[in-house]
């Protein structure tokens, strides 16, 4: 299909557009249903946003996930024949919280942003893909 096609669809006729991308999904992949069993890592609820639907933030400074901590988690991840690893984690918290700033200095980095890169370093050499939500 092409990308004109596929817009035109999109625009005009959703349901046509379900029902193709389900007769694909039927062709190609039949019933088979695939899953990657990972970990969730929620490295800090701090945030320097206030999304009003947002159930995950908290000024909690005690929220970080520290290096040893994660060390813990990325074995008990492997013990559990993980193959992923999800870290969550709010937007920016050394923008606004002090503690946070402190705590980031603390392990040698200057953002969070930094800090969570390394924790996907760690999760690849335990052989786990890491996902981050970092904005
Ligand atoms: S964690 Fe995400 S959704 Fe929640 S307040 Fe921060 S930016 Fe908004």
């Amino acid at each position: 299909m092409s990308v004109d096609s596929f817009l035109s669809l999109l625009q005009d006729d959703k349901a046509e557009l379900i029902s193709k991308a389900y007769e694909k999904k039927e062709r190609i992949y039949e019933k088979i249903v695939t899953f990657s069993r990972n970990i969730f890592v929620p490295v800090t609820h701090q945030c320097r946003n206030r999304c009003g639907y947002c159930s995950f933030v908290s000024d909690d400074s005690n929220s970080w996930i520290t290096p040893d901590r994660l060390e813990y988690i990325l074995m008990k991840a492997k013990n559990a024949q993980c193959d992923e690893v999800l870290f969550t984690l709010g937007e920016k918290p050394e923008e606004k919280y002090p503690s946070a700033r402190e705590f980031l200095a603390l392990y040698g980095y200057d953002s969070t942003v930094e800090y969570v890169i390394e924790f996907c370093n760690m999760a690849l050499e335990e052989k786990l893909l890491p996902h981050s939500k970092i904005k």
